[in-house]
């Protein structure tokens, strides 16, 4: 089975992601490859950073390598907060302050079409490509919910009457960007 390793040192990640792709790679951790830095994650869009991750696992370590990055795009702010979404409200990420920010940004604004967008890079023998999973939705007017995690309380995705923090954590693995894009990864990993 091929050996992928996972640019991430989110465990909760690493575990969603190796469950899926069980029967299809092994997907092995930073820790296991004895990577402990923080990578850096200095470009200006979700495509940039992705791929600087898993460049920076292939040229440093010499390992096929997949990494991730994911943001909220709403229209009515040109696309923020986007890659800026880890910390939008500034330094240390706090996810209940990113989301007062959003909410203060939008207080005035009718049009609260948004989506969540991520990027997945995949390198393999010095090759790259990219696979991107995208969910519409709307922003509340206030948060509701209590799983999750990030923006999910304000972003209500479409076909569905709450927001993701109100969805069982099955449905929301169902239907999310990161699952879609997972299941892009998956197909082409399979088929090639
Ligand atoms: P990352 O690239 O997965 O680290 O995501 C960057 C930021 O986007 C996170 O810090 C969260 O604030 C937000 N985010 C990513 N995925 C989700 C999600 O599924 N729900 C809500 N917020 C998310």
């Amino acid at each position: 089975m091929k050996k992928i390793v996972f640019a991430t040192h989110n465990a909760h990640k690493l575990e969603e992601v190796r469950a899926i792709l069980k029967n299809t790679a092994k997907i092995v951790g930073l820790a296991d490859i004895g990577c402990h830095e923080d990578i850096p994650e200095t470009a200006d869009t979700l495509e940039g950073n992705a791929k600087l991750k898993s460049q920076y696992i292939y040229e440093k370590f010499g390992y096929d390598c997949i990494s991730d990055d994911t943001g909220l795009e709403i229209e009515a702010l040109n696309g923020k907060p986007g890659v800026l979404s880890a910390r939008y409200a500034g330094e240390p990420s706090n996810s209940v302050n990113n989301m007062l920010k959003v909410l203060e940004e939008m207080k005035d604004k009718s049009n609260r079409n948004a989506q969540f967008r991520t990027v997945i890079s995949l390198v393999e023998n010095g090759k790259y490509c990219e696979f991107e999973g995208i969910v519409k939705g709307k922003i509340s007017r206030e948060p509701s919910g209590k799983g999750g995690f990030g923006y999910d309380p304000i972003f209500i995705p479409e076909g569905y009457s709450g927001s993701f923090a109100e969805l069982s954590a099955d449905v929301k693995n169902a239907i999310s960007h990161r699952a879609l894009a997972i299941n892009k990864l998956v197909k082409w990993i399979r088929d090639n």
